[in-house]
């Protein structure tokens, strides 16, 4: 015959097992992290350039300062007996109008350039304007330039753009003086269009090519040589702003294709100009 076990038996196995180790947790799995994607690391490479531009106040005050000397350069080139109107053609991003918000996005979300983020940003109309731009070119106005805005925007993005302008007070914000892009990047045509009923006393920009194409070749060191040869007109007629976060200077090394490819040809850069 088998009898219960007394009670206090029991309360002596309830007491061992509770002093027993608690079974160790199982181990955590650990995994390393997710290496960044090639565009992951081309974004992350603009970063100084990207800061520069936004926070700087020595970017804020380079930019005025740019805009002081076009004032000067347009009082030298105003006097004519050329009775034509007088044109001031600018280019409109990082020229009149700070897309640097849109860059520190990219930045944050580890994205490169798409167009599809662009138009959702331009979409916004909410750029700021560069620093100096508005007022000189309300002072171009009153001294009796018009003011024409070629720009690589594209069709699409013309009523955001004037938008963005108008709500700004920038003058001659209308159709009749943005000239957006139908196709190529190439400014050449849209100039000369401006060329054929106005003489154009100054443009403004933030690309050598918003004064002459050939400025898109930088083959040969950089591109400096066109600098050289074409220094009497830049001097005379084109200002120019900084412009750190992208354009044809960072083209020429990036070139065309995949993001990996692009870094493969930053990498290469760095390796044949390191000394
Ligand atoms: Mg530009």
């Amino acid at each position: 015959m088998k009898f219960p076990p007394p009670l206090s038996a029991l309360l002596l196995a309830v007491a061992c097992r509770s002093v027993q180790p608690a079974p160790a947790p199982a181990p955590a799995v650990v995994t390393a992290p997710a290496a960044p994607s090639a565009m992951e690391r081309l974004s992350q490479q603009g970063t100084d350039a990207v800061l520069w531009q936004h926070a700087s106040a020595e970017y804020y005050r380079i930019a005025l300062q740019t805009y002081e000397l076009a004032r000067l350069k347009l009082a030298a080139n105003l006097g004519s007996t050329d009775p034509r109107p007088l044109a001031v053609v600018v280019d409109i991003d990082e020229t009149v109008l700070d897309n640097s918000p849109y860059q520190v996005a990219a930045i944050r979300d580890g994205r490169t350039y798409e167009q599809s983020t662009w138009k959702d940003w331009t979409d916004k109309a909410s750029a700021r304007p560069t620093p100096g731009a508005l007022p000189f070119l309300r002072h171009a106005m009153e001294q009796g330039c018009e003011v024409f805005y070629i720009t690589n925007r594209d069709i699409r993005e013309q009523a955001a753009t004037l938008k963005n302008l108008q709500d700004h007070g920038f003058p001659f914000a209308d159709e009749a003086h943005l000239l957006l892009m139908d196709g190529s990047s190439d400014k050449t045509e849209r100039r000369a269009r401006v060329a054929a009923t106005h003489r154009i006393v100054l443009l403004v920009g933030d690309q050598l090519r918003d004064l002459h194409e050939g400025f898109k070749d930088r083959s040969t060191d950089d591109g400096r040589p066109l600098v050289d040869a074409m220094a009497d007109t830049l001097s005379r007629y084109f200002i120019l702003l900084p412009n750190p976060m992208y354009g044809t200077y960072r083209d020429a090394v990036q070139g065309r294709g995949t993001d990996e490819e692009k870094l493969e040809r930053m990498r290469a850069w760095m390796q044949r100009n390191a000394y």
